[in-house]
């Protein structure tokens, strides 16, 4: 394998084919100090580069010069990134269109990259929640590497963002930022007052501490952000107050210690989706505006919205609602000056084209597990005995201790008995409703089982099989995002 490679670094140019010795193309970089690459060895991918350039790894004579075949190690990835400014995160909020795709495989960017070059958006590829990092065993660190690396062997140049998903305590923020992220998306649900929501008016006038300068400036007023209009009556008001002003003080608070000054460095989305009730207009209007009053930047805000947003599947709800309130939403968040971010976005492909159309083009969106849900259908296509085998273990163990984190609504015994499905016919698990959301939030209960002897019970299979079946899994991918694109497109796109 090396002899291949060595052979590739001492021939005049393009007088042996990169493709012929298991060297990425798209990862060629040429330099005065020799050429930099990354090839497919029998232990998996490699760094190729000269020994002058920094990287850590095993060292070989190729030409007048002396190379080295480094790991992909963080310190490697670092040493990249410095070499290689597109292989950092850098905010990309900024961009009309922008989506992040999360990857808790750390295998998904090359699918995630082939639907990118189709469009004009800009993806935020390393994304994953404090959640997440828990249940799959990665770490930050992992996840940008990860990303770094896929990026240069694909030679996809044009940037991406790195998102801390969901953090909710300034520590998880500090974590998130020390680690190179490049967007936070604070998540303020510990902060709501939900019990606000479902008291009388004669409780909350008792609970809200009434405040003079809020009367003056929301009392009976109306305001006009765009199409949208809202207005507060005193018990409306009070309300809101009661349930936002904590989550309000303390965004204002992260912002001040953390992101104040780093604007340009650093995209600041709040996040008030993981609520108990859907975010009325009057209610954003408010927050953004107290937001903004105490000279907070934001660059996303994700409301929760009317209907239902479960993992993996489409929306459930009333359409025309949705589009009354979605357009709402996206006025008030253009009157601020930031975009609307849409969670738990993966497979909402009956709402995309509201998106598209109601923002103009201008939206941030985010996809998490439904790569995860592809990984386990190529799994599923071609490896059905060990499907089969993870499939039985989802139902009786892994869902239980899974379904209290997520937001969905599967009844298990809807999916159809795996025995009375052929191997051919697994695939179709995957466009069951109920089985799509098994298997998407028993992920960490799956990646982390054991044999009785302390050995991974699955991990290291799927992941061999991944491996093997890369190209496979990119392209499927790739058609899956590219199609959650086309229906955002539809809305705004003249053709
Ligand atoms: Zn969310």
């Amino acid at each position: 394998m090396l002899e291949r490679i060595i052979s590739f670094i001492s021939a005049p140019d393009n007088s042996v084919l990169p493709q012929v010795c298991g060297i990425y193309p798209k990862s060629i970089h040429r330099s005065e100090d020799g050429v930099i690459f990354m090839a497919r060895i029998d232990t998996g991918d490699v760094l190729v580069a000269p020994a002058s350039s920094g990287f850590e790894g095993q060292s070989f004579p190729a030409g007048d010069r002396t190379y080295v075949a480094a790991g992909l190690s963080h310190s490697n990835a670092a040493v990249l990134r410095g070499l290689f400014p597109f292989t950092a995160p850098a905010p990309v909020l900024k961009h009309p269109r922008t989506l992040g795709v999360g990857d808790r495989l750390g295998i998904a960017a090359p699918g995630h990259i082939r639907a990118f070059e189709e469009y004009d958006a800009y993806p935020v590829f390393a994304q994953q929640s404090i959640r997440e990092l828990t249940l799959t065993g990665r770490t930050y660190d992992d996840v940008i590497d990860c990303v770094s690396f896929f990026v240069f062997r694909d030679g996809f140049t044009k940037g991406f963002g790195a998102d801390g998903d969901h953090v909710k305590t300034p520590s998880e923020v500090e974590y998130a930022i020390s680690s190179g992220c490049s967007m936070i998306t604070l998540d303020c649900s510990e902060h709501i007052n939900n019990a606000a929501a479902d008291m009388t008016d004669g409780e909350v006038a008792k609970a809200c501490a009434w405040d003079p300068d809020l009367e003056g400036e929301y009392l009976n007023r109306t305001f006009r952000a765009g199409k949208a209009e809202v207005s507060y009556n005193e018990t409306d008001l009070r309300r809101i107050c009661l349930m936002y002003n904590g989550a309000i003080e303390f965004a204002a608070s992260v912002y001040e210690r953390f992101l104040r000054g780093r604007e340009g460095t650093i995209d600041f989305e709040i996040s008030i989706d993981e609520t108990k009730t859907p975010t009325t207009p009057a209610q954003h209007f408010y927050i953004a505006n107290e937001l903004i009053s105490r000279g907070v930047k934001v660059a996303s805000l994700a409301p929760r919205f009317i209907g239902e947003f479960q993992k993996g599947i489409d929306y459930r709800g009333s359409l025309e609602r949705f589009e009354m309130e979605f357009e709402q939403h996206a006025e008030i968040a253009d009157y601020f000056g930031y975009k609307i971010s849409i969670h738990s976005g993966s497979d909402k492909f009956s709402v995309f084209p509201i998106v598209g159309r109601h923002t103009g083009g201008r939206f941030h969106l985010k996809t998490a597990g439904t790569s995860w849900l592809e990984a386990m259908a190529v799994i599923a296509d071609n490896e059905p005995e060990l499907y089969r085998e993870i499939h039985a273990f989802a139902l009786e163990e892994g869902f239980k201790s899974a379904k209290d984190f997520y937001n969905v609504s599967a009844d298990l015994s809807r999916i159809p008995q795996l025995d009375s499905l052929s191997d051919g016919e697994l695939r179709q698990l995957f466009e069951q409703d109920d089985a799509r959301q098994l298997i998407h939030i028993t992920y960490g209960a799956i990646l982390s089982a054991k044999n009785p002897d302390g050995s991974d019970r699955f991990r290291s299979r799927l992941y061999a099989a991944w491996h093997m079946h890369e190209e496979e899994y990119a392209r499927r991918l790739s058609l899956h995002i590219g199609q959650h694109l086309e229906k955002l497109y539809s809305g705004f796109r003249i053709l």
